[in-house]
């Protein structure tokens, strides 16, 4: 299937030829896959206002009937799952297996929306007067402003986007430049699941493509009550500073700098499982990539060793072909910022194995590169940033609070995990005095979550959870209600007000 055939069974029928200014580019070999109209300020202007129109009718709709359109999207999803994981790798040169195993984290979410559209449900509470009730009561926000990432281009707005709608709110979403036709495609299919529904609502998903400037409209607009945003913390701080300055809501989602501790008495092959697929996977482009190996000092060699021959050995290539591991960086900045940070860690002291360019004769226009394992003596100032790649520092560490406290000296707070087969070492990271982080777990890697737990982390990583648990109580608005079945008014706090009534 040709990329006309693959747009095509996707409902985008020659949307590769608009000849507009935005250019989707393939990371496999550079070719562009098509150009699109990018949107204009006034066009996200109108979209705005679109939703608040939307949203006076979909906030009336019982709860369930949302979900019953969310699960017409799902089957769309599961009719369409390999096409549009095929795309999703076309666009981000994520591998095939990671590209359908995108759409299946949609379909689990659509279905965990769906059962959710009949449990959206508040407390009731103790009054202290008598013949009082008192509940909660849990609305419709409004509309809803997902700003998502180049890097999992169609889940992160399915976590959004199946639980605003299930709970009564119409989305406008501002998708990656670096991936427009996932995200029209991902949109077209959630159009044939409206076709098949029966209340019509326009304007529940209006798709806004183009840059962080249209992403910035609906930032500012005091219309939309919740901005959603994944990708760097650079891009949060602008969101949160912004949104804030109106006093609305923001949920975060950004950058990680993942770790592992590795403990004396881990299990050594299983470690190194979940060590190679969180530092490789995704060519290291996920936000809970694995970063960050802090090694008691007497494996230190023994795994360093495992690592230099699984990531000399790895097959990185087109990752469209079965039994390629890692496909591509997204693009040639990203390359060039993978190099500037091997060179910081060379100055810095490290030893870095692994890292250059590859395949450049077959792929001239594209950016494969060999993983990079960087030993380092300690967490010096490179290994505190995200590098976005395959790259992952290595350092030793003598004792478990020595390495508690090197796991929690950076900026993020993503994802976490520890290998040990000591239960008190397990504990004591997942208790308060543990991982700092969002995402904390014991003998499995820092990647690769389910979506039933709320997923996000704290510090620069913004704070926000997506997602299962109770993220979805994120996009609606909380009342509180006092219901009154007496024949008199008894006052809180036992006030007398004992006035005169005419
Ligand atoms: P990015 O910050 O470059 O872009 C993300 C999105 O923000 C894009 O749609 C972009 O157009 C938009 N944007 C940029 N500036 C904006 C502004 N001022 N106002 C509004 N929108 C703006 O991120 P990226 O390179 O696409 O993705 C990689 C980053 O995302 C990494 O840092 C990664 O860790 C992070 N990420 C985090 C999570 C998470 O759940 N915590 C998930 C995936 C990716």
């Amino acid at each position: 299937m040709n990329n006309h055939e693959l747009l095509q069974a996707l409902g985008l029928d020659g949307w590769e030829s608009k000849q507009g200014t935005l250019i989707s580019r393939s990371p496999i070999d550079g070719c562009e896959i098509g150009r699109l109209q990018e949107h204009t300020l006034q066009e996200v202007a109108h979209n705005i206002e679109n939703a608040v129109q939307s949203f006076k009718t979909w906030r009336l709709a019982p709860p369930p009937q949302r979900g019953e359109l969310i699960r017409l999207f799902g089957e769309e999803l599961r009719a369409h799952k390999e096409e549009l994981g095929k795309l999703i790798t076309l666009e981000t040169g994520k591998i095939l297996e990671e590209g359908r195993g995108e759409v299946q984290e949609m379909i689990d979410m659509c279905d965990f929306a769906v059962g959710l559209s009949r449990q959206l449900y508040g407390l009731t509470i103790a009054s202290e007067r008598p013949s009082h009730r008192m509940m909660e009561t849990w609305h419709p926000l409004g509309p809803i402003g997902i700003i998502s990432p180049f890097n999992f281009p169609a889940a992160i707005w399915c976590w959004n986007f199946a639980l605003a709608i299930v709970c009564g709110n119409p989305v406008i979403w501002k998708a990656s430049e670096k991936t427009p036709f996932t995200a029209l495609a991902s949109a077209k299919l959630f159009e044939r699941a409206t076709s098949r529904f029966s209340i019509f609502t326009p304007h529940l998903l209006q798709v806004v493509l183009g840059g962080g400037e249209l992403g910035a409209i609906l930032v500012e607009s005091p219309k939309i009550p919740l901005i959603s945003a994944t990708g760097s913390s650079h891009m949060g701080k602008a969101v949160a500073k912004s949104v804030a300055g109106r006093l609305g809501r923001y949920l975060l989602e950004l950058s990680g700098n993942n770790a592992m501790i590795l403990t004396p008495s881990a299990d050594l092959a299983l470690a190194t499982r979940a060590i190679s697929f969180s530092a490789l996977g995704t060519t290291g482009q996920r936000c809970t990539s694995l970063r960050r190996l802090i090694v008691h000092a007497s494996l230190y060699t023994e795994i360093s060793q495992r690592l230099k021959r699984i990531f000399a050995h790895v097959t990185v290539g087109n990752p469209l072909e079965s039994g390629v591991l890692m496909g591509p960086l997204i693009d040639q900045k990203s390359f060039e910022e993978m190099q500037i940070a091997l060179e910081q860690a060379r100055t810095e002291g490290g030893k870095v194995w692994g890292g250059e360019r590859i395949l450049q004769n077959q792929f001239p226009n594209a950016y494969y590169v060999k993983p990079a394992l960087v030993e380092m003596q300690e967490q010096t100032a490179i290994v505190q940033k995200e590098t976005f790649a395959p790259l992952l520092y290595l350092i030793p560490y003598q004792s478990f609070e020595e390495a508690l406290t090197i796991h929690n000296d950076v900026s993020q707070g993503l994802s976490s995990c520890i290998f040990t087969n000591d239960v008190c070492e397990a504990e004591i990271f997942l208790s308060s005095a543990g991982s700092d982080c969002g995402i904390a777990n014991v003998n499995i890697g820092p990647s690769g979550a389910e979506i039933g737990g709320a997923f996000g982390g704290e510090k620069e990583t913004g704070g926000g959870r997506e997602s299962g648990s109770d993220s979805w109580k994120n996009y609606m608005r909380r009342a509180t209600n006092t219901i009154n079945y007496a024949k008199d008014l008894p006052l809180a706090q036992g006030i007398q007000f004992n006035v005169e009534t005419v």
